[in-house]
C-alpha cells in the first residue's frame, strides 16, 4: 500500500521507494518483499516499468491509470478513517448533536455541569426546555 502512495507524485525505482519508506518508518522494507510486491502490482496492471538511463539500470515504476484510481480509493478510505477518529474525539452540541469543530458556546446542563453547544440558539433552546 505504502509503495503505491509513494508513486502518486512521481515514478520511482524500488530503491527510491525503499529509501523513502525507511525515512518515514525508520525501517527499510526487505527487497525480498518489496520487489515481489512491485512485480505483482505490475502483473495486475497497477504500475508499469519505465526504462531508465540510470547507470545502475534501476527500473522505475510508474502508476498506470488503473493504479492511480486505486491510490485515490486508498487515500479516500484513509481519509474516512481519519474522519471517523475525529468524530470520536469531537464534542457534540448538547442540544442538537452537531459535531463541534472550533466554535462552541458553553452553558450548563440541568445538573449544573458545564456542557458545550454549537451556538447560543441551541443553548437557549436547551435551557428553555
Ligand atoms: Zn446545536
Amino acid at each position: 500500500m505504502q509503495c503505491l502512495l509513494l508513486l502518486k507524485d512521481s515514478s520511482k525505482s524500488g530503491y527510491d521507494i525503499s529509501k523513502q519508506i525507511e525515512e518515514m518508518t525508520g525501517s527499510r522494507p526487505s527487497s525480498g518483499k518489496l520487489y515481489p510486491f512491485l512485480h505483482e502490482l505490475r502483473d495486475r496492471g497497477y504500475v508499469t516499468e519505465l526504462e531508465t538511463d540510470d547507470v545502475r539500470g534501476r527500473v522505475k515504476y510508474k502508476l498506470t491509470e488503473k493504479g492511480e484510481q486505486l491510490v485515490e480509493e486508498i487515500v479516500e478510505r484513509m481519509g474516512n478513517i481519519i474522519d471517523a477518529r475525529l468524530d470520536m474525539l469531537l464534542e457534540q452540541c448538547h442540544h442538537c448533536g452537531v459535531r463541534l469543530y472550533d466554535v462552541k458556546v458553553f452553558g450548563k446542563d440541568k445538573a449544573g455541569n458545564e456542557v458545550s453547544f454549537c451556538c447560543t440558539h441551541c443553548r437557549d433552546a436547551y435551557r428553555s426546555h
